[in-house]
């Protein structure tokens, strides 16, 4: 089949008044659809349990968005049953074939769109850009991941000998477990679904508990594209009581994960510890952290090094694990930065996304309270020039939050917050600031505003992370085109959006036929 090149998705443009009314209309529908109940998906069946769990409304934490089946250990053995069957067919299908289905989710994505992107504003406090650019993310992985299994097929090039035809190729690893994260209730769901499927395994995915009605759609979508019973299994449930005993579990052949670093750590050894009777070490693919920063030289264009950092610092509250919370600046235009943060940080409003807010609630209560026990850390550790205030009457909603004059070891600089706070250290140089930036245990996203070349050389070589900006923002990494992924605490290494990232869930299997 011939497939057009890849693209990415544009972002939808909301200076058109018919796409505003769309959206509108899509609101509207979507409050009618709140509150229904989501059940377990295993193989074929539909199952309905006792135990559900509600998901709330960030920004009106009193409105239910729905309620969701939670499975248990018995539901967990019946996933596993249903999805090795379904990998006996699945896995021998070729990649081409398996591709199509992701071709057609795209599609259907694409017609959804509006619709989807209420979904998250209502269940993930996003306004509308961050929205729709997660759906586009969507859509991309889709795209992306189909057309990179397409170059599967061919194997690997081998060497040749007269005689013998050597040939490489990549089988799937079996039944994995996808952990997937709030933050990006859509696209790393899809992300991390598709790409293990469409290799050829079989999955359980169990959603994060915070949004799991946005990963119920995706399983819509996944069933319209036709994807046959078992491939996917929708096993949403807590992780004390059903997180560990899939990764536990003999029969799970790896384990895909994107959340924190303490989970991710605790999936891994878990993983790792041998069950009697284990014919495989389990693979596992874990996106863990950042403590991200932007370094500002003194010959940086200034304006755009503002606009960098108050973007990566706040866009979805700080929630991304991309996001900039850290500005290390030069002395020689320390103070001209800081009023140019404050001036764009004072334009943000905060408020509901369904009014497309810069500044949306952040997800939950426990995250409201964590964030404000870091502002009062803040307090201690620096001057508080900005923000700090919080409300959760409504929603969980807390101001955009900066601090000045940060010491480059304290706790703001080294641990991740994952909400609006910005903490802004003064250096001596850019070799100083790659120091700070590097004095974390994590090493996701940075970025560097300079005009100076060999500050960029130097950068290249001695900035520690996985994604790193000249002369822009550290989020918003785009699929295909800045495959994204980190070292050290952030991740097991592995990079999303690109071809990589499918080797990650497949065996190579190399066969000499000697005639
Ligand atoms: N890929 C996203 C970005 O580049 C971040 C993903 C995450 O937060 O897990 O901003």
């Amino acid at each position: 089949l011939p497939v057009a090149p890849f693209k990415n998705e544009a972002p939808t443009d909301w200076g058109n008044p018919e796409n505003r009314e769309e959206l509108n209309r899509n609101l509207e529908f979507v409050k009618t659809e709140l509150g229904k109940e989501y059940p377990l998906i295993i193989g074929e069946k539909e199952i309905s349990t006792e135990h559900k769990l509600a998901s709330y409304n960030p920004a009106l934490h009193k409105e239910v968005v729905g309620y969701v089946c939670q499975a248990g250990k018995d539901d967990i053995e019946t996933a596993i049953k249903a999805a090795r069957k379904a990998y006996e067919s699945w896995s021998s299908m070729t990649f081409q074939e398996r591709a199509r289905h992701l071709f057609k989710a795209a599609e259907i994505m694409k017609r959804r769109n509006a619709e989807l992107v209420a979904w998250q504003i209502y269940e993930a406090g996003k306004n509308w850009g961050e929205a729709d650019g997660e759906i586009n993310e969507a859509i991309d992985f889709l795209e992306m991941y189909g057309r990179k299994a397409i170059e599967l097929e061919q194997g690997q090039e081998l060497e040749s000998l007269p005689g013998i035809e050597n040939r490489l190729e990549y089988k799937p690893l079996g039944v994995g477990a996808i952990i997937s994260p709030w933050n990006f209730p859509l696209a790393i769901v899809t992300g991390m679904t598709v790409s293990a499927i469409v290799t050829g395994n079989t999955v359980l995915l169990k959603p994060a508990s915070l949004t799991p009605v946005i990963a119920a759609k995706f399983m819509e979508i996944m069933h319209e594209a036709d994807i046959p019973d078992g491939v996917i299994n929708f096993v949403p449930g807590s992780s004390g009581e059903i997180g560990d005993y899939m990764v536990a579990h003999r029969d799970i052949n790896f384990v895909s994960f994107t959340g924190s670093k303490e989970a991710g750590l605790h999936i891994d050894e878990v993983a790792h510890t041998r069950i009697p009777g284990q014919r495989w070490i389990k693979r596992v693919v874990a996106e863990m952290g950042g403590k991200n920063g932007i370094i500002v030289d003194e010959s940086a264009d200034l304006d755009a090094a503002a606009d960098g950092i108050v973007t990566s610092a706040f866009g979805y509250q700080g929630q991304k694990c991309s996001a900039g919370s850290r500005a290390i600046i030069h002395e020689n235009v320390y103070d001209v930065m800081v009023d140019k943060i404050i001036e764009r940080t004072k334009t943000l409003h905060v408020g509901p996304g369904t009014e497309n807010n810069a500044i949306g609630p952040v997800i939950d209560d426990k995250a409201f309270k964590k964030i404000k026990e870091y502002i009062e850390v803040g307090k201690e550790e620096g001057e508080l020039i900005f923000g700090g205030d919080s409300d959760n009457t409504r929603g969980y909603y807390i101001t955009p939050t900066i601090y000045k004059d940060v010491a480059p070891g304290s706790r703001i600089m080294k641990e991740e917050i994952f909400g609006p706070v910005l903490a802004i250290c003064k250096v001596a140089s850019v070799e100083e600031g790659i120091n700070v930036y590097n004095d974390t245990e994590y090493g996701l996203t940075g970025a560097l505003y300079t005009n100076d070349r060999d500050k960029i050389r130097y950068a290249r070589k001695k900035m520690d992370c996985g994604n790193l900006f000249f002369n822009g923002k550290c989020t918003g990494a785009l699929v295909g085109v800045q495959p994204f992924g980190g070292y050290y605490m952030s991740g097991t290494g592995s990079k999303t959006g690109c071809l990589d990232y499918l080797l990650s869930f497949v065996q190579a299997k190399t066969c000499a036929e000697n005639f």
